[in-house]
């Protein structure tokens, strides 16, 4: 019986498997077949401490069965508060006001809106182009697909995207370039930067580093460009540290979170932002609230999974586990030849290679090709291309890494040209 089901970025022509999950726990997934594969890209980037945290689903499970969802507009609730609370208490300094969402990209949405309504307010508008980095993936609803490379994924909606001013990425050893096209384009007076910090995700798992990020962030503060920081895969302790900018001391004016919000139980994400952007929009007048909300703003429920993740952070040892799980990232990337890969590169917790597959690009033919050997030897893993990436919930253990990297190893021997 075929499905009605239409999945996100399938191309259901090539008849793929899709597996059916029934239950995760920890680094591991289980699937109604009795087969059960090693997540090793922690669910799309979400899952942080691992599946099923008890913490995080018991919080779940008693908030669902105390306030399942009220209006935010003019009502608030106690997950909310202590979430908005916390977040603050963690964030880079500089951001104190919080405002809830349901995914990254509305984040980023809503992010780009604060930017815009900003300088409606305090300036009649006279800022209003967005710059952003090549590359970059913020999205895939219409406002955050603008700001994201242009290419396969959006070519059809084109006419429908706005115009964005584009700074190249800083590959090494061109990196003064990006900051004289950052400078330059900063002179002409844009309303702001939106940047992933220290690595470019949907775009290939492209790294720079710190002192990059800040020369970047120091550049937009001359010039008064609102720094947007999406944090939405960097956050949570991704890169090392519980948000990207701290490795560079940056003091974002908008910061995007989502998915780890949660510890990547149900769907929650906020967007920070400074006093001066929240105080131009308080007003007597009604016409500059920020005009912007969904059904589901701050539904408790996510709420108090994000309020357990919090809770988790403050009392668990994450960082530990962290620093734990990239040593055994950099000893497996060590472990991949350079016959079979390039581009050995790692932040924190993300690791990724090039194979060697004679032919480059999301579209590569040697993805669902690699997706499908790695669902053989009992792995979750989804190469950008011929780009072989490692995400892995925080809990992954030595022997699931290496696991992985064997296969990884494998697939080299077999599919490099
Ligand atoms: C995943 C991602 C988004 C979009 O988040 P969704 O929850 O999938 O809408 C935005 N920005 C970055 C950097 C991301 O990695």
């Amino acid at each position: 019986m075929t499905s009605p089901v239409w999945h996100p970025f399938t191309q259901h022509g090539l008849n793929e498997a899709i597996p059916q999950v029934d239950r995760a726990e920890g680094a591991v997934i289980h699937c109604a077949d009795g087969r059960s594969l090693i997540d090793g890209i922690s669910s799309w980037w979400v899952t942080t401490h691992g599946h099923c945290h008890p913490r995080i689903a018991a919080a779940i499970a008693d908030q669902a069965a105390k306030l399942d969802q009220v209006i935010f507009a003019g009502y608030t609730h106690a997950p909310a508060e202590d979430v908005a609370r916390g977040l603050i208490d963690i964030a880079p300094p500089g951001l104190a006001h919080v405002f809830y969402s349901d995914s990254g990209s509305t984040a980023v949405e809503v992010a780009l809106k604060m930017a815009l309504g900003y300088w409606h307010n305090v300036a009649e508008g006279r800022r209003v182009s967005i710059l952003v980095m090549e590359h970059s993936y913020h999205g895939d609803t219409i406002g955050a697909m603008s700001v994201g490379e242009r290419g396969a994924f959006n070519r059809a909606y084109a006419p429908l995207l706005f115009d964005v001013v584009t700074i190249p990425f800083p590959a090494a050893g061109r990196e003064q370039a990006t900051l004289d096209a950052l400078e330059a384009a900063c002179a002409a007076q844009p309303a702001a930067f939106i940047v992933e910090p220290l690595v470019l995700g949907a775009g290939g798992m492209l790294m720079y580093p710190p002192p990059l990020l800040r020369a970047m962030a120091d550049i937009c503060a001359r010039h008064d460009v609102l720094f947007i920081a999406d944090e939405v895969m960097t956050g949570w302790g991704r890169t090392g540290t519980l948000f990207a900018c701290e490795q560079a001391g940056v003091q974002p004016d908008i910061l995007c979170v989502a998915k780890g919000l949660t510890g990547g139980a149900i769907p929650l994400a906020a967007t920070l932002a400074t006093p001066r952007i929240f105080a131009a929009h308080r007003s007597e007048d009604r016409a500059r609230m920020f005009f912007h909300s969904s059904s589901f703003t701050a539904n408790p429920i996510a709420c108090a999974a994000a309020a357990a993740n919090l809770a988790i952070w403050r009392e668990e040892d994450v960082p530990g586990r962290i620093a734990a799980l990239a040593g055994r990232l950099t000893a497996g990337l060590a472990r991949l030849s350079p016959d079979h890969f390039t581009g050995h590169r790692q932040t924190g917790a993300i690791a990724a290679v090039d194979l060697k597959a004679g032919e480059d690009g999301y579209l590569s033919s040697v993805a669902p090709v690699l997706r499908a050997f790695f669902l053989d030897r009992g792995i979750l893993l989804r190469p950008l291309g011929n780009t072989i990436y490692l995400m892995p919930p925080y809990c992954t253990d030595a022997q699931q890494i290496d696991r992985m990297f064997d296969a990884i190893a494998e697939a080299g021997a077999r599919f490099a040209v």
